[in-house]
């Protein structure tokens, strides 16, 4: 069996199948693209054959590159990267604008033979750029399937002529959310956008295509007829000039600058507008190339793609039985739980969701009902399928409902009395195989394993919050934790479709313990006099989501202020409280945060944020002499980066693809650099390590080198060199 097969049927129709051995999805590697050429060189050549049509054996098209093709070029092309890469590019342009040119006349664009496209389902990446090098694209009107271009979601961008042919297909302006944002549509959006051009019931997608090629049509692409216009207008056009600098304005808004490949996609959009098809293909490969070449996109692929689906997979999952939960018992239904709810009803998991009284348990389960509601208006949901899901949902206060459950989720209120008594009366129904996890954000797994019956099976599973929007899961491991309850909650995070990280018991965990930081930083420069402004733009323009003090905001001051007495309690003299002032500061004066429409930020009546609050400078003066832009995102970026080292160091982490992956989906940490270890990959951990005894000397102790980096700084090693030899950068 091979990826692609060619069938001639007798109505004079050369059929070209795609349908990758022993995958669910079909991928393109090196060689399957080069038996696709082979084939095609076969059916355009035969006499017998009048049309070609290419589909999928699978009830998919095709899911993208197998990007680990990309290290295996880097590792052949040892001494010449860029060279393998850009012939590599080449090559795929050569094979797909054979397929677009199906042997017509270069000068009188006659002859030639039509082929078409059929889609049973999602097309995404490559799996879109073929298609979009056939004369015309059919669909199955599936509405579940995805079809777009969402390279630019892992640091590249679409270099298999997606990006040329989208832009002269669509004009700049229509293909700019499809290339820039790698927005996704159902076959009838991707139709109405222009993507594709037909849409077919399912079991008719190959007659059709069939028919349409037999029919005589017109084959030539208007990009290589006399007189082609782009739509929308090419950049000195007057019209495609405001959309170019808008577009420039944007991507740089946007991305702050930080992200290569929005910007060398957008180059190679505006070169390529202003040359004939083949020139802009090479400009879009000389592009693609460099992107290829930043160790940015590099890391991004690794960890947004590679690591973040081996860790889905189950990299680190221990080898025991299947342990797909069948019916999830989830205590508390505030804001986690009616969340931990919705997405477990989703998934098709049964649930009871638990509270201390009725209206709270109802309250819960109606934000399932909210969520489809909102989903239907969009058109995403029906209203079966609502009734579906709220049927899943028991919502009780009832504990006897929850016998049968073989997971239980609690998530009551963050105090270790109310969580140990939940854990015996929870304990009290349910069997001896159900696996407990606790949803604690800040309280040791170990200490409240004490109140369990069997510590082996007790777990933290720690969402984030919004539940049903964040897709990390930080899987905590207790003294005692067996293997099952591991594997248990891993099985659980795969069945909701999530990103899980298994960590070990150590305060704060993973996640927390490398934001609380971050945010400290960002208030201690405010006491120091450093600018508000300053201290947010930094973060901004190094790829934080969000400032620190805006983040403050965010999750509220109280919060902040619990956690800083709690900690100060549990550490004792070894608390630095250097943030403190400004923050029981803001909670004196009654400024929350967003949630009192008070705090770090101004706010209207409506909640929008206005800009900094003038009180705060008014408080704390700004100094006359403001700090290196370099030196406040360094502190920013070194305070997160240097508690991932040391969680490693303490093996709280035991991976760090893991670190980088929980880093970049757990709290944004700036996602052009793949995660902190890979951004100390970037600098080098020479660097690393002088920069950080510099600002030990400037700012203090807490900067002080890990005992492992400075030892990597000795040996010039990196972290992926060093710690994953499966983790090669992509
Ligand atoms: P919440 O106050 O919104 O909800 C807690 C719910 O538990 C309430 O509905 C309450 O009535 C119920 N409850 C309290 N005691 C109970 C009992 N004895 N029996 C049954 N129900 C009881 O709190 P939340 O924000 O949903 O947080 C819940 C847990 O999740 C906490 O441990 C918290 O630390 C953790 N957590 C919170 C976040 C977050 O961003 N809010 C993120 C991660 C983890």
């Amino acid at each position: 069996m091979t990826d692609f097969t060619l069938k001639i049927d007798s109505d004079g129709v050369g059929v070209i199948t795609w349908d990758t051995v022993g995958k669910s999805m079909n991928v393109m590697s090196r060689d399957s693209m080069a038996l696709l050429n082979d084939l095609f060189d076969q059916a355009v050549n035969d006499d017998a054959v009048k049309g070609i049509v290419i589909t999928s054996g699978k009830d998919s098209f095709a899911g993208g590159m197998d990007l680990n093709v990309l290290a295996a070029i880097r590792e052949e092309y040892k001494d010449d990267p860029a060279k393998g890469l850009f012939e590599f590019t080449m090559n795929g342009h050569h094979a797909l604008r054979k397929i677009e040119r199906a042997g017509m006349d270069p000068k009188t664009n006659k002859g030639g033979k039509p082929v078409a496209a059929a889609l049973p389902g999602t097309a995404l990446g490559i799996g879109l750029e073929v298609p979009l090098a056939c004369h015309r694209i059919f669909a199955a009107d599936n509405p579940k399937a995805k079809i777009g271009l969402p390279e630019i979601m892992v640091g590249i961008f679409p270099g298999a002529g997606g990006t040329t042919r989208l832009v002269r297909k669509m004009g700049a302006m229509a293909a700019s959310p499809l290339l820039l944002e790698g927005k996704l549509n159902n076959p009838q959006g991707a139709l109405k956008a222009g993507v594709i051009d037909e849409v077919v019931p399912a079991d008719e997608l190959l007659d059709a295509a069939k028919a349409w090629v037999l029919s005589e049509p017109k084959i030539v692409k208007p990009w290589d007829e006399k007189g082609y216009k782009m739509p929308g207008g090419a950049p000195y056009h007057p019209a495609g000039f405001m959309t170019f600098v808008g577009a420039s304005a944007m991507v740089n808004g946007k991305t702050q600058g930080v992200y290569p490949a929005a910007k060398a996609l957008l180059s190679a959009v505006y070169e390529g507008a202003l040359v004939p098809f083949d020139t802009a293909l090479k400009i879009e490969a000389r592009y693609f190339t460099q992107v290829l070449m930043n160790p940015s996109s590099s890391a991004m692929i690794r960890s947004l793609f590679i690591n973040k689906e081996a860790l889905e997979k189950g990299a680190n999952r221990p080898e025991v039985a299947d342990q797909k939960v069948s019916q999830v018992g989830i205590i508390g239904a505030g804001m986690m739980g009616a969340g931990i709810a919705l997405v477990s009803a989703l998934a098709g998991i049964k649930v009871v969701l638990i509270d201390a009284k009725q209206e709270a348990a109802d309250k819960g389960k109606d934000y399932t009902a909210t969520y489809m509601d909102k989903g239907i208006a969009r058109k995403k949901a029906t209203a079966q399928k609502k009734e579906a899901v709220l049927g899943l949902i028991n919502a009780t206060t009832d504990y006897d409902a929850l016998k049968d459950c073989d997971l239980i989720v609690e998530a009551v209120f963050e105090d270790v009395g109310v969580k140990a008594d939940v854990t015996a009366k929870v304990q009290a129904v349910t069997g001896p195989d159900c696996v407990f996890a606790t949803n604690t954000s800040t309280l040791p797994i170990t200490e409240l394993a004490k109140a369990a019956k069997d510590a082996e099976k007790f777990i933290g599973i720690h969402f984030f919050s919004p539940v049903d929007k964040m897709m990390l899961v930080e899987i905590i491991k207790g003294a005692k934790t067996g293997d099952v309850a591991v594997a248990k909650a891993l099985d659980f995070v795969r069945q909701i479709r999530k990103t899980p990280i298994v960590v070990n018991d150590e305060r704060f965990f993973y996640a927390n313990r490398c934001i609380i930081p971050y945010i400290n930083e960002g208030i201690r420069m405010v006491k120091e006099g450093v600018e508000p402004a300053l201290i947010e733009n930094a973060a901004k323009l190094v790829g934080m989501p969000l400032g620190p003090l805006q983040l403050t905001d965010e999750t509220s001051i109280d919060l902040g202020v619990k956690i800083a007495k709690a900690t100060k309690a549990a550490m004792g003299d070894a608390y630095d409280d250097a943030q403190d002032e400004v923050l029981f500061w803001m909670f004196d004066e009654g400024r929350l945060g967003r949630k009192s429409n008070s705090g770090f930020y101004a706010y209207d009546e409506k909640g929008k944020r206005q800009g900094l609050w003038e009180g705060l400078s008014a408080k704390y003066p700004t100094a006359d002499e403001q700090p290196d832009l370099i030196d406040v995102q360094h502190r920013l970026l070194f305070a997160q980066t240097l508690e991932a080292v040391r969680a490693l160091e303490e093996n709280v982490l035991e991976d760090i693809r893991e670190g980088d992956v929980g880093a970049i989906l757990g709290w944004g940490f700036a996602p052009w650099s793949g995660g902190p270890f890979s951004w100390l990959d970037i600098i080098g951990s020479p660097y690393a390590a002088e920069r950080c005894d510099q600002l030990t000397e400037m700012f203090g102790e807490r900067f002080k080198t890990p005992d492992l980096l400075r030892e990597m700084a000795d040996k010039n090693q990196s972290f992926y060199g060093r710690f994953s030899a499966k983790a090669k950068a992509a």
